[in-house]
C-alpha cells in the first residue's frame, strides 16, 4: 500500500474474530484501533476535533489550540495539530502514563498537568482557565463537543458494518470515557441494527456504577458526568468490570492470542464475554480495542 501522509492511515483498521472460546457458541468481533498511526481509537477524534473546527471557522492558522485530555486524545489532537501546524495544549492530570505524556510531547504539544484529586473534571477547568487568559485560542471539549460521538457514527459504525460483509450485528459493547465512541458508533449500528443489544463498560468506581466513586487503574474508561452524548441513546446495560477481571484480559490476550490490548479492551473484552453469557446461542458481539499495552508499560501492565 502506497501512501503519501500518515493522515491516510487513520481509521480503516481490522476487525479481529477473536479465536476464544466464547460463551454459547458465540462470536466476539473486535476493532483493533491500535492500528491507527497515533496508536490509539483517537486518531479520527484528532482529526474530527481540528478539521470540523476549521471548517466551522473556529480555528485558523493562528489559533492556539487547547484541550483537556487522558492522553489518547491528546495525542490524536497534537496528530492533528501537526497536519495544520496549529499550536497545542493539552491539559492531564498528572497520573495518566508517562508514554502518552512523552508521545504528545514528541508531536510538538505542550503538556501542562493538573493534580489528580481533580480528575478530568480539573483539567477541563484548568483548559478552560487557560483560554480565557490566551487570545485566539480554542478548546475543543471533547466531552461537550458533539463533534465527538460525530466522528465514530461517520467512520468507526460505517467501517463495523462494512468489516462484517452481511453479517448481522446482535450486541455492541465498548467502554465509556466521554462517551464519544460508545454513543457515536452505536447510533450508526442501531440505524442499521435498531434491535442490537448495546452494554456501555465502565470500571468499578465510575458514577455509572451507581456505586460510591473510587479510583480504579484501567485507564481511558470511567465517566465522572453522565455525558450529554448519552441523551436519548438507547443504552441497555452498563457492565462494570473490575481492574482484576480487565487486567487479567490483558495477560490472558498476550499469553494465548497474541494480542498486545490497553486496559480498557481487557475490561471491553471481559464485559463482551459476560454479554456471550446471557444472549442467545450463535450471537454476534461487536466491540472495539482503543489501544494497546505498549504505552502502560512503564506502569507494570503484565504483572
Ligand atoms: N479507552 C481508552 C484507552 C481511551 O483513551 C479512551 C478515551 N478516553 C476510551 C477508551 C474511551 O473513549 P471515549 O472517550 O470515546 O468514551
Amino acid at each position: 500500500m502506497l501512501v503519501h501522509n500518515v493522515y491516510q492511515l487513520i481509521g480503516h483498521t481490522p476487525l479481529l474474530e477473536l479465536p476464544l472460546d466464547v460463551p454459547n457458541g458465540s462470536h466476539v468481533f473486535a476493532k483493533l484501533e491500535m492500528y491507527n498511526p497515533g496508536g490509539s481509537i483517537k486518531d479520527r477524534l484528532g482529526m474530527a476535533l481540528i478539521e470540523d473546527g476549521i471548517s466551522r471557522g473556529a480555528i485558523t492558522n493562528t489559533t492556539t489550540i487547547i484541550e483537556p485530555t487522558a492522553g489518547n486524545t491528546g495525542i490524536g489532537v497534537a496528530l492533528a495539530a501537526a497536519k495544520h501546524r496549529l499550536k497545542t495544549i493539552l491539559v492531564v492530570p498528572e497520573h495518566f502514563s508517562f508514554e502518552k505524556q512523552t508521545l504528545m510531547k514528541a508531536l510538538g504539544a505542550e503538556v501542562i498537568n493538573t493534580p489528580d484529586e481533580g480528575g478530568m473534571t480539573g483539567a477541563t477547568a484548568k483548559a478552560l482557565e487557560l483560554a480565557a487568559s490566551i487570545a485566539d485560542s480554542y478548546v475543543p471539549n471533547q466531552f461537550a463537543n458533539f463533534d465527538n460521538p460525530r466522528a465514530y457514527e461517520r467512520t468507526l459504525g460505517p467501517e463495523i458494518i462494512s468489516d462484517l460483509n452481511g453479517q448481522p450485528i446482535d450486541a455492541f459493547v465498548a467502554g465509556a470515557g466521554t462517551g464519544g465512541t460508545f454513543a457515536g458508533t452505536a447510533k450508526a449500528l442501531l440505524n442499521v441494527y435498531p434491535n442490537a443489544y448495546t452494554v456501555a463498560v465502565q470500571p468499578k468506581g465510575s458514577i455509572l456504577d451507581h456505586q460510591p466513586k473510587g479510583d480504579h487503574r484501567t485507564e481511558g474508561i470511567g465517566v465522572e458526568q453522565v455525558p450529554p452524548f448519552f441523551s436519548g441513546l438507547k443504552i441497555d446495560e452498563v457492565q462494570t468490570i473490575t481492574d482484576d477481571d480487565a487486567f487479567g484480559w490483558v495477560k490472558r490476550a498476550a499469553r494465548e492470542l497474541g494480542l498486545l490490548i490497553g486496559s480498557s479492551s481487557g475490561s471491553a473484552l471481559a464485559a463482551s464475554l459476560k454479554v456471550a453469557e446471557k444472549l442467545p446461542a450463535g450471537a454476534n458481539i461487536v466491540t472495539i480495542f482503543p489501544d494497546s499495552s505498549e504505552r502502560y508499560l512503564s506502569e507494570n501492565i503484565y504483572e
